[in-house]
């Protein structure tokens, strides 16, 4: 049984004071939940404070939102994988699709900053999706095969289990639209065959595929109910604490 994944991708959003505040009033709401794992994805310039404002009492992660494959060194305006451990960071997004379109990441880059952080012990989620005109046109099967294989490109299964891949569909981020659940489901299932391909069947069936893109309380626990969702990626929902709260109440399996 994998465990549902629920993060909060606040992207270029809330100063100190605001993801204090925001921890103060989501903590009450998801008191009792210890069987979804939760992570907050706050701008770099915040990861410490939600550290602190979490508190060690707390199993909800923290995670970043991008990272550079080197350890450190001339390397201007970037992050490493050691600091972000060095802040307690446990998960990196790599390859969202903003970084994907408005700075240029390729697989291949994607790639190296995936085994980057793995060596460093951080946990990638790995966006990927197809944009709308990907889909128009029927391609977005081979749209994912290429991501996939390149971004995951020579992971051993046990970095692959380590590794949480999400779904994005292009068009459903920040648009409003959500692929509907029976759309996600296939896509996810198909996402798995390719896993299955690429390592064993034990693998395949061990990886955290979440979904992302427009995912609010209203449609979370349809979406996270089907078979192979197992977890949602959040963005604008996730900036409020209570629809937040409600999206990690909707993980749960009862
Ligand atoms: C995201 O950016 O990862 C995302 C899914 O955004 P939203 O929930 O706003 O569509």
């Amino acid at each position: 049984m994998r465990k549902k994944i629920v993060a909060a991708n606040w992207k270029m959003n809330m100063t100190q004071g605001e993801a204090a505040r925001f921890v103060e009033s989501f903590l009450p709401d998801i008191d009792e939940i210890n069987d979804v794992d939760v992570v907050i994805i706050p701008p770099f310039t915040a990861i410490a404070k939600v550290s602190e404002a979490l508190g060690r009492a707390h199993n909800i992660k923290v995670g970043a939102q991008n990272m550079y494959w080197e350890k450190s060194g001339a390397f201007t305006g970037e992050i490493s994988a050691p600091l972000l451990r060095d802040l307690f960071v446990h998960y990196v997004v790599l390859g969202h699709s903003e970084r994907r379109t408005l700075f240029g990441e390729t697989d291949e880059m994607v790639n190296r900053k995936v085994r980057a952080a793995l060596e460093a012990k951080l946990r990638p989620i790995v966006c990927v999706g197809e944009t709308l005109d990907q889909r128009d046109k029927g391609n977005w099967e081979k749209i994912l095969t290429i991501q996939l294989r390149g971004s995951l490109a020579g992971l051993k299964p046990k970095e692959l289990q380590d590794t949480v891949i999400a779904y994005e569909p292009v068009w459903a981020i920040g648009t409003g639209r959500n692929a509907t659940p029976q759309q996600a489901q296939e896509a996810h299932a198909f996402i798995r065959k390719i896993l299955r391909e690429m390592s064993d069947d034990t693998t395949a069936d061990r990886v955290r595929i979440q979904y992302g893109g427009s995912v609010k309380p209203e449609n979370a626990r349809e979406l996270m109910s089907q078979p192979d969702i197992d977890g949602a990626l959040v963005g604008g929902a996730s900036l409020d604490p209570r629809s937040f709260a409600q999206i990690v109440k909707a993980a749960r399996q009862e």
